[in-house]
């Protein structure tokens, strides 16, 4: 209870000052612009009295408005003698709240009145219209009764100084009652204090002026100061100084001057007659300021998303590039400094291929191809530019404008961790984990580059250990392994790194010796005599004597790699036959398609 005392005494402070200030602006209009008989050419208290329910938080509603009823009867006792009317146009104005006050979810968006622009429209045909409308008609019978004017004038005078009151003041003291109005007024800091204030003095005097003279017809002046107001001071800041307008025209008008008086028509007339050029003077600005603040709005958003994407921008691990059908640049983003080695700034005008530093065929073809294929997408994976360690994954996307190709986008991602993983993983696959050379599969893929390649020019050789399953037998399987590595070791020892040097399983080795033939056949002497002459040492300490013996096929073009094996698997047999510890060459056997392995 003790914490919801401040709540309750603030609601009832704004109910006090609500219904004071009804009551002072009531009395006051009332005064100086009615005679009596006809009715106040503005009506601000509605306006007040709508602000203060529409104030969220307020919970004594209906004896608001009963309090509004008698300080209405209270401030026109006050100023002309009490008569029974003054209830029934008090009841009048009370419905005018209730009723507009009852459509507030037209005009309220997320809790808060007039914050969009649709919200702002919907108020100006509901409380500037339709509720008017339909108030003004018993109200203007009440007054053409009460006081025997014309029904049709006092018709225009409720509606138009009902409108004026609900489209003029509620806003404003919704901000007030809120305690946002500064906030609303120079749009969070949008328009400064001095700006507003300077706006508001400069319309000030020149509707003085304007109002003041009865020379000249110059209503259009004040008409065009109003209509560029939502530009200087914003929406807030035009409702005041629409207020201002009014309160001068009408003060000056009521006192038989200004441009209105250049008519010669009757004082009530003339009233009426300005009451009809602020009307129109508010519903042209209305619009103008609602379409003014959803567009401030959109750019205020706009502003936002930039500065985001700029942030993202900023913070990118990729580079985003933009390209025209011709494959120059046009707007570069993201990371490519580090990338491609080239500032943002500096990418626009420069083509792919100079971007990338490259003549790799796969761009070269994709750049030729890309715009007139079907293809949507497409990704390549070549070196950085600037640093070749570095693998580059670039990913292109078409870019539609209308329906035709207008041009690409290219993502560019660094893959090099993932590379080298992959190339870890196939380096794994393609290798014989004990020896570390390359496996069956391994020996196919650098075999099948090397037929590829262009004028290739090597021997296939076959190599078998002699009496390997001797050494397994009396030494052991381990050691049996340290003799496959020693003699692996000693194999690669005796090659060059453009060989291809592999392990096929047991104790067969196969070679691709990048010779001629003559030259193959002593570099596998010079291994059979590196293997042999040499004792190997076993962990145990004992040493053991090993022979290999070796096939060997020459290349040549259109010969398969399958064949080229059989041919060197039946060299190999043959120089186990003629006794282990040799080569054998293919062209001095027969061979057999289906050779058997030994
Ligand atoms: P040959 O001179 O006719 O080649 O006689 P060999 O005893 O060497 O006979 P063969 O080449 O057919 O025998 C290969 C042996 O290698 C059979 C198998 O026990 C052995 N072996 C296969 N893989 C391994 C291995 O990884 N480690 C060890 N220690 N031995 C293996
Ligand atoms: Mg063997």
């Amino acid at each position: 209870m003790q914490a919801a005392r401040p709540d309750k005494s603030t609601v009832i402070f704004k109910v006090v000052l609500g219904l004071l200030l009804y009551f002072i602006t009531s009395a006051l209009v009332i005064r100086f612009t009615t005679d009596g008989r006809s009715h106040a050419s503005i009506w601000p208290g509605n306006g007040i009295i709508l602000a203060l329910l529409l104030n969220r938080g307020l919970t004594l509603r209906k004896r608001v408005l009963c309090l509004t009823f008698l300080t209405d009867i209270l401030a026109k006792s006050v100023v002309w003698p009490w008569t029974p009317w003054f209830c029934a146009t008090a009841f009048l104005n009370v419905a005018e709240i209730a009723l507009v006050a009852a459509f507030a979810r037209f005009y309220t968006s997320h809790g808060k009145p007039f914050s969009t622009a649709r919200t702002v429209l919907n108020f100006a045909l509901i409380a500037g219209l339709a509720v008017p409308f339909v108030i003004s008609i018993p109200g203007a019978f009440v007054t053409s009764i009460a006081h025997h004017t014309s029904f049709s004038l006092s018709f225009w005078e409720w509606l138009f100084s009902t409108s004026f009151g609900l489209l003029i003041f509620t806003p404003m003291f919704t901000s007030l009652f809120g305690g946002q109005f500064m906030h609303d007024l120079t749009e969070n800091g949008s328009y400064p204090l001095w700006k507003i204030g300077i706006v508001l003095l400069c319309q000030a005097i020149l509707a003085i002026l304007v109002f003041s003279q009865s020379a000249y017809p110059l209503l259009f002046i004040p008409a065009e100061a109003l209509i560029i107001s939502p530009m200087l001071i914003g929406e807030a800041g035009t409702t005041l100084s629409f207020m201002i307008i009014t309160i001068t025209g009408l003060a000056f008008t009521i006192d038989g001057k200004g441009p209105t008086s250049l008519i010669h028509t009757d004082h009530f007339k003339r009233e009426v007659l300005l009451q009809v050029y602020l009307f129109i003077l508010l519903l042209t600005e209305r619009p103008v300021s609602s379409i003014l603040m959803s567009k401030r709005a959109l750019i205020k958003r706009l502003t936002a998303r930039e500065q985001m994407l700029a942030l993202a921008m900023i913070n990118a691990t990729d580079s985003i590039l933009s390209f025209d059908r011709d494959w120059i640049c046009r707007w570069a983003g993201g990371a490519s400094l580090s990338l491609l080695g080239v500032a943002n700034e500096n990418l626009p005008t420069q083509r792919l291929c100079n971007i990338l530093e490259t003549n790799n065929r796969e761009v070269v073809t994709l750049m030729e191809t890309f715009f007139s294929g079907d293809q949507y997408a497409a990704i390549l994976e070549i070196a950085a530019p600037h640093t070749q360690d570095t693998t580059i994954e670039l990913n292109f996307r078409k870019v539609f404008d209308a329906g035709t190709v207008a041009g690409a986008i290219v993502t560019i991602h660094d893959v090099t961790q993932r590379k080298l993983k992959e190339d870890d993983i196939a380096r794994q696959s393609e290798s014989d984990p004990m020896t570390g050379l390359l496996n069956r599969a391994g020996f196919q893929r650098r075999i099948n580059a090397l037929i590829n390649a262009e004028h290739a020019d090597f021997s296939l050789a076959y190599i078998d250990a002699d009496h390997f399953k001797d050494i397994n037998d009396h030494y052991g399987h381990e050691a049996g392994d340290t003799v496959l590595k020693t003699i692996a070791a000693r194999i690669s020892h005796q090659t060059r790194a453009s060989d291809i040097v592999s392990r096929f399983g047991g104790d067969e080795f196969v070679l691709a010796i990048t010779k001629n033939q003559k030259d193959a056949a002593a570099t596998l002497d010079r291994i059979v005599h590196a293997i042999h002459d040499e004792p190997i040492a076993l962990d145990t300490g004992e040493t053991v004597q090993i022979s290999i013996s070796c096939g060997v096929a020459p290349y040549s073009v259109g010969v398969s790699v399958e064949s080229l094996l059989r041919q060197a698997d039946s060299a190999l047999y043959e120089a186990k036959k003629a006794g282990r510890n040799r080569t054998c060459e293919v062209s001095s056997v027969i061979v057999s398609p289906q050779a058997p392995a030994t």
